[in-house]
């Protein structure tokens, strides 16, 4: 078993069935997530015969780093995993700190028109350990510490629902990466029973909803999720998180030319969101080749923008991470797949 994947509480179990004092349990957190150890036997506060014992059972194992791309603000990592499946995540290097956008699942079943990552299949979800793993690889290949998660890679990370917030526990603990609930955010393209459980769990980070039109013909027509899962329902759900957790929720936009982008639209959202905690996130598009897509032109971008603010909804414009390295979902295993 791979020990990245293990919970703190999984550790003191584990312990206590080789008869040893859960004590140890913070020493080896510590140790792993902290210090970075690369081997088991680089723990100096226990003692030989158990260092022995944790090897025999666990492996410190992380994914292959097989290329790395450094753009001006974006570094995009490919790597590829024991079964040499291939997963990507991309750095994003702020002012306030490190935040890596991970990878859930390897492919992904929600096949929305304008991403890349709907064109491969999902193949499998990926374990916790793999997930922690690409934080650990990167901050061990970079020396740095990362500060924020953002489940944005590839993949739908509630259609992998237990494996991540598994994950979410493990990174949380302070003994370990101690990664605070604010700065971790999971985005759905919409999975509304799982944005309700997600509202309650106790491990719960932030939200993000990929919703990308107001309307449910335009949206039905982008993202095929929401014939399952209407707007209505979507922020229903969103709403009910805001309630539990007293956290603002953020919808992310992408403006696409001409599909999503029109003033009615604008005007729509902000009805939709009036009077409630969202904050909306207009994303330009990082054109992808073949799906037949444009990113909005910047004057149709500004008057969506002007709306909604004059409907005072609280919005932003993302800068256009990552286009530089084509760090869009799933561009970057795509590209490489094209290469080989
Ligand atoms: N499945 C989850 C998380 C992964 S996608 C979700 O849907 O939220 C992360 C975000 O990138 C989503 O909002 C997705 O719609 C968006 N995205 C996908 N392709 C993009 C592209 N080419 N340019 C800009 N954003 C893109």
């Amino acid at each position: 078993m791979n020990i990245y994947g293990l919970t703190f509480a999984q550790l003191e179990q584990y312990l206590l069935q080789i008869g040893e004092k859960i004590s140890k349990a913070p020493i080896i957190f510590t140790n792993l997530y902290r210090k970075q150890i690369s081997s088991l036997l680089d723990i100096p506060e226990i003692r030989q015969s158990l260092k022995e014992q944790l090897m025999q059972d666990f492996s410190l194992a992380l994914p292959r780093l097989i290329q790395q791309t450094n753009g001006t603000d974006t570094i995009k990592f490919l790597f590829a995993l024991q079964d040499e499946n291939l997963i990507e995540a991309v750095l994003m290097r702020q002012r306030y700190g490190n935040t890596l956008c991970i990878s859930s699942q390897v492919g992904c079943n929600m096949a929305c028109a304008f991403c890349q990552s709907g064109r491969f299949k999902k193949v499998r979800n990926l374990l916790p350990h793999e997930m922690t793993a690409q934080i650990m690889a990167i901050q061990r290949q970079l020396q740095i510490k990362i500060s924020n998660i953002v489940l944005m890679g590839i993949g739908e990370p509630f259609d992998n629902y237990e494996n991540v917030m598994k994950f979410l526990e493990i990174i949380q603990h302070p003994r370990g990466l101690a990664l605070g609930p604010r700065h971790l955010t999971v985005s759905t393209c919409g999975l509304v029973p799982q944005i309700i459980q997600y509202a309650t769990h106790p491990n719960h980070g932030m939200l993000a909803i990929s919703l990308h039109a107001p309307d449910d013909e335009t949206r039905s027509r982008i993202m095929p999720i929401n014939r399952r899962y209407p707007v209505a329902q979507v922020l229903e759900a969103a709403r009910d998180f805001i309630q539990h957790t007293n956290r603002k929720v953020m919808l992310e936009y992408v403006m696409l030319q001409e599909q999503n982008d029109f003033p009615w639209q604008a005007q729509l959202l902000a009805d939709l969101l009036k009077d409630d905690d969202f904050h909306v996130n207009l994303i330009p598009y990082n054109t992808t080749q073949n799906l037949g897509f444009q990113q909005s032109e910047q004057t149709r971008i500004a008057t969506f923008y002007n709306i909604l603010k004059q409907n005072h909804i609280v919005v932003t414009m993302r800068r256009e991470f990552g286009s530089s390295v084509n760090a869009a979902c799933g561009q970057l295993r795509a590209d490489y797949e094209m290469q080989q």
